[in-house]
């Protein structure tokens, strides 16, 4: 599927947003990416977990011979509703590739926040994932640090990350940025929106007014009325 398809699907649900942005880090953005409105859509949901679970294993083929993945994992909470909707799509990916009688199943890995920012798992995974590979999954990566957050945990329980799959890659996060040996960087969207830092901003010299109902907007411009002269 063509990226500006996918863009379109995406903004047609609600999930891209356009217009003059705060995001969470500070910095300024004429798109606001709301993912969580492409988990209420279950149609266009699957149609691109489709894609991406078919990018995935073809990349894994591609890059690292493999025809199977034995678990998938994200960063919660996207990447767990994702890895619900891709490991079977992978598993019927590989009994297609090497029959159906094969034994090799895709387990979902559901990870869940802790304190400080990182993820863990379950004591039961942590135990099972030991010398298996896994896909990491993330709905959408700036600086890829909750993927590397996820390779972090797997290499820590023993697992093997044996490659990644981002549906929007808005940050062109290189795969040598998500964790030590991940062996490919599978993505939907690549599309880059313009990000400004705030004193550089040319929304705001324009005066666009700022949405404050999505990011930090409201945020930024309560700080501003604080410390106006
Ligand atoms: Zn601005």
């Amino acid at each position: 599927m063509r990226e500006d398809r996918i863009y379109k699907i995406l903004k047609n649900i609600g999930v891209v947003k356009e217009g003059h942005f705060v995001l969470r880090n500070g910095n300024h953005s004429d798109t606001y990416i709301e993912m969580k409105e492409l988990f209420k859509e279950e149609e266009e949901f699957y149609t691109l977990m489709e894609a991406l679970a078919k990018r995935a294993y073809r990349d894994a083929n591609e890059y690292c011979f493999r025809m199977h993945f034995d678990f998938v994992v994200g960063p919660a909470e996207g990447g767990n509703v994702m890895a619900n909707i891709l490991a079977p799509m992978i598993e019927s990916l590989t009994k297609k590739a090497l029959g159906p009688l094969t034994n090799k199943a895709c387990r979902v890995i559901l990870t869940k926040k802790v304190d400080g920012g990182a993820f863990d798992i379950s004591l039961e995974d942590s135990i099972w994932i030991k010398n298996k590979l896994g896909l990491l999954v993330e709905d959408v990566t700036t600086t890829g640090r909750s993927v590397l957050l996820v390779d972090e945990l797997v290499h820590r329980h023993k697992g093997v990350p044996a490659g990644c799959a981002v549906i929007w890659n808005r940050g062109g996060v290189r795969r040598d940025q998500l964790g030590r040996n991940v062996p490919f960087i599978s993505t939907l969207l690549t599309k880059k929106p313009t990000l400004f830092t705030p004193e550089t901003c040319a929304l705001c010299r324009s005066n666009v007014p700022i949405h404050t109902d999505y990011g930090a907007g409201a945020e930024f411009l309560a700080l501003q009325k604080k410390y106006k002269p």
